[in-house]
């Protein structure tokens, strides 16, 4: 009797001629969630299956397949000879040893002896016999026993379906550029986004020495974690520190925030098509703060020349995005304290609807190109 992971995808079935393309990205995207932990992946009619693992190592592989999009439902099975004595030995292994159950059958070798029925009835009939605290539902059952005959001689015997991700493989869908600060809202919007299918590269400003290092060290560890779900990322860093100064020295302050984000949407666009990304993804959520405002959001758009800007949390409110940081495990890290490149310099009274040519009026005062070019030339990558 050997352990064995059924793997059941989602929406990959609805890409018609596609499907052969999504399904190559699934896989490789599992091997790489896998890597370093004994194993063999096997596509069988539909799904795929886990093989010659170490036992002691399932949970490990279980909680990093749960982070790989695409992943509908997973099941530990146990895989038998398609033989009702072995068939029974791996059902009453699965199988809770009280309260209601059912037995659920499924027979694609249509050779096997008995039909679906009779193997439910039988195996049902057996386990009933030997735990008296059994007794069958079959409406409701509190725990299943399900039983699936495959054609090559073996059966596959579990309990019961573990949630999967859902969404499809990480890197069907482009690529595109996360903006990522250390708060909770961007790791958050960069999971999102990786769930439809896009690859994740990040892109981070600081302000050293008015931000410290560890202000850095912990936006490479929400980076981290990020990555354990879109297999692998890069963050580019970028020194944006002159650009603040040049902004406090020189222009009118209420406008420190503003001018900053467009100076940020401009780097961003630079880095996104050198590596490839075909969009920029934000965090910001609409009204959440004085700066996410749709006056904002059009002031640092009109920066942008060809790519369009994903905010995939604009219509979620806070709550909503906390639990979505807890669930993806970034939370504990974005709530440790940290001064953002924005909150140095911060006015008290920052601009909440700038008009265009207010801040085009003010942004007139710096030379937004050399200041662009010397911020690119600070560019440390970190592969992750
Ligand atoms: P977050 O929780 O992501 O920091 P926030 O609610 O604090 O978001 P802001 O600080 O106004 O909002 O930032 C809005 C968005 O701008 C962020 O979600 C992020 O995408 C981008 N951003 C802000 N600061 C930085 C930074 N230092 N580096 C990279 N991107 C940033
Ligand atoms: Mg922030």
């Amino acid at each position: 009797m050997e352990k064995v992971i059924i793997i059941r995808y989602c929406e990959l079935h609805l890409k018609g001629k596609n499907r052969g393309y999504f399904e190559r990205i699934f896989a490789v995207n599992m091997e790489r969630a896998l890597k370093g932990v004994k194993h063999e992946i096997r596509r069988q009619s539909g799904r795929y299956l886990i093989e010659n693992f170490d036992e002691s190592e399932t949970e490990d592989i279980i909680s990093r397949l749960l982070k790989v999009f695409g992943i509908h439902t997973l099941s530990v099975a146990l895989k038998v000879k398609s033989d009702m004595g072995e068939i029974f030995a791996a059902a009453s292994e699965v199988s809770q040893k009280s309260g209601t159950f059912k037995v659920e059958t499924h027979r694609a070798d249509k050779t096997f002896p008995l039909n679906s029925m009779q193997v439910s009835a039988q195996i049902g009939g057996r386990l009933l016999d030997v735990y008296k605290g059994l007794s069958v539902d079959v409406h409701e059952p509190q725990n299943l026993v399900n039983i699936d005959i495959r054609e090559n001689g073996t059966t596959l015997v579990f309990g019961s379906f573990i949630k999967g991700a859902d969404g499809m493989p990480v890197g069907s869908a482009g690529k595109g550029l996360l903006l990522i600060s250390g708060g909770i809202d961007s790791p958050v919007a960069g999971h999102m986004i990786a769930k439809r299918g896009m690859s994740i590269e990040c892109l981070h400003f600081h302000s050293y020495p008015y931000t410290n290092m560890q202000a850095k060290e912990k936006v490479i560890e929400l980076a981290e974690v990020l990555s354990r779900y879109t297999c692998g990322t890069t963050l580019n860093i970028i020194k944006v520190t002159h650009i603040q100064e040049e902004i406090h020295k020189k222009c009118n302050g209420e406008y420190m925030v503003t001018l900053l984000r467009r100076f940020m949407m401009r780097i961003a666009e630079k880095i996104a098509i050198k590596c490839g990304a075909q969009c920029i993804i934000t965090g910001e959520s609409l009204g959440q703060v004085a700066s996410q405002t749709i006056e904002g959001m059009t002031s640092s758009n009109a920066v942008i020349r060809s790519l369009p800007v994903l905010r995939p949390l604009c219509g979620f409110d806070k709550n909503e995005i906390i639990a979505r940081s807890k669930a993806m495990g970034a939370y504990d890290i974005s709530i440790l304290p940290y001064e953002d490149c924005c909150t140095v310099f911060l006015p008290k009274h920052p601009v909440t609807k700038p008009k265009l040519s207010d801040v085009e009026a003010e942004e007139a005062k710096l030379d937004v190109e050399a200041l662009v070019d010397e911020a690119l030339g600070t560019l440390e990558i970190v592969k992750i």
